[in-house]
């Protein structure tokens, strides 16, 4: 700001030189001419009428003969040089301390006969407009900047404030590790709303990949604990007594079923974990419902899986997690069914949604438990589950079916069967 203060005042200066100095040619211009007006000659006598003056808003005007002598007027004290004289052109003459403009007219009188009116006028000194101009400037540009320092200033300090409490909030969610914590957005809309906003859903997205790290870290160490200790049992047990070959055999089995139950478990918690950082269900594609049930179908013994499905269904999702939707409901058909018992599939597309149902004959499930199965880790009766299951199967379909903006419902009857359902809207 101050230098371009500075060029300001450095082109006000060398500008104002110039027009000063054009200035005062053009008022030469004018005393002279209007002087020259009331000049008149008569019988070789010079004669000025009334208006004419020998001095004027600093003209001087002088009168000359056609042989260039003196005929009235004065000379400015400071005009020394014996400028020639040259009918219409103004110029500047140095008289060693000091410029003048000069400008000569003829006043002619017949043939041979006239008069020569002289304007001298002292030029502007061009360092004389500088210091009045810098003695000006000495005393407004440190005003000036002073004012616009200060208000430059407080204008910042304003805009900035709401980066200052982001910052504050940034630092209090970091240092108190708060992440529910959120920036409040400042009014009115502009890039500092929109950062709060970025902020906070960085916060957001920090909070639940935080969150389901934690559940994940509990969730394993919780649930691993039983196999490892029950693997680690059968192991002492084997070193420390002598084993039959049958008795081996059975340990060894019973090491190899409980590994696997840890390997499932821990595929399906990362599973859930991801579905609930969102990385898992983002790449939605457009597919068709009724295709990918068949080839899911497939796995299951054709006479105890039966399919009613409406062809042609597409949908925007996810082929991988609505196939372990469909696997998931299905295996628990069987699993809680009864001796020998049977499982449909049906797909149906109406105005409002499309639905995938999988329903059994099995063993139902208690009204009171219905709205808790979705929990995870939730068995009604961890006997009926096996070793392979955990409760998370159905946390799973649960968050799968979010995954796509949809829900699911349950309707089931003990000792008649369940209907779990997956609404989808169009
Ligand atoms: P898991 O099957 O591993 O125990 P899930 O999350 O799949 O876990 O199911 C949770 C609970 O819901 C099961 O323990 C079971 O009691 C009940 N359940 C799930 N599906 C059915 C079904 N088709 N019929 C009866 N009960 C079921």
């Amino acid at each position: 700001m101050t230098g371009m203060a500075v060029m300001a005042l450095g082109l006000l200066v060398l500008t104002s030189a110039s027009v000063a100095r054009s200035t005062a040619m053009e008022q030469l211009g004018q005393v002279l001419r209007s002087n020259l007006a009331e000049v008149d000659l008569v019988e070789g006598a010079f004669q000025a009428g009334e208006n004419f003056h020998y001095y004027q808003n600093g003209v001087y005007t002088l009168i000359y003969n056609k042989d260039q002598a003196l005929l009235a007027g004065q000379l400015p004290v400071g005009f020394t040089a014996a400028e020639p004289f040259e009918n219409g052109v103004t110029r500047v003459v140095d008289c060693g301390g000091s410029d003048y403009i000069v400008l000569d007219l003829w006043f002619a009188k017949g043939w041979t006969d006239g008069l020569w009116v002289r304007g001298l006028m002292e030029a502007p000194q061009a360092d004389q407009t500088l210091r009045s101009t810098l003695t000006l400037a000495a005393v407004i540009l440190p005003c000036f900047i002073l004012v616009s320092g200060l208000g430059g200033f407080w204008i910042a300090k304003r805009a900035f404030r709401p980066l200052e409490r982001i910052t504050a909030t940034a630092q209090a969610i970091t240092q108190g590790a708060d992440l529910a914590a959120r920036l409040e957005p400042p009014r009115g809309r502009n890039e500092f709303t929109r950062l709060t906003a970025a902020f906070n859903q960085m916060f957001e997205r920090l909070e639940r990949a935080f969150e389901s790290e934690k559940q994940f870290t509990a969730d394993a160490s919780h649930e691993l604990r039983t196999p490892v200790s029950i693997i680690k049992g059968a192991c002492e047990y084997a070193r420390s007594f002598e084993e039959t070959p049958e008795e081996r055999a059975e340990t060894l089995e019973m090491i190899y079923r409980q590994s696997l139950r840890m390997s499932d478990l821990i595929t399906q918690l990362l599973s859930i974990t991801r579905l609930d950082q969102g990385t898992e269900g983002a790449a939605l594609e457009e597919l068709d419902l009724s295709a990918l049930v068949r080839q899911v179908a497939g796995d299951y013994p054709p006479d105890r899986l039966s399919l009613e499905l409406e062809e042609g269904i597409a949908v925007q999702g996810s082929a991988p997690l609505l196939t372990r939707l469909v696997q998931n409901l299905v295996d628990n058909g069987f699993k809680y069914g009864k001796e020998g018992g049977h499982v449909w599939v049906e797909t149906r597309r109406t105005a409002e949604e499309t639905t995938l149902s999988v329903r059994d004959d099995g063993i139902g499930i208690p009204a009171d438990q219905q709205d808790k199965i979705w929990q995870r880790f939730y068995q009604v009766d961890p006997s009926r589950s096996g070793d392979r299951g955990a409760g998370l199967g159905l946390s799973m379909v649960y968050k799968i079916a979010q995954a796509h903006g949809g829900h699911m419902t349950v309707e089931s009857v003990p000792g008649l069967g369940s209907r779990f359902t997956l609404h989808l809207p169009q």
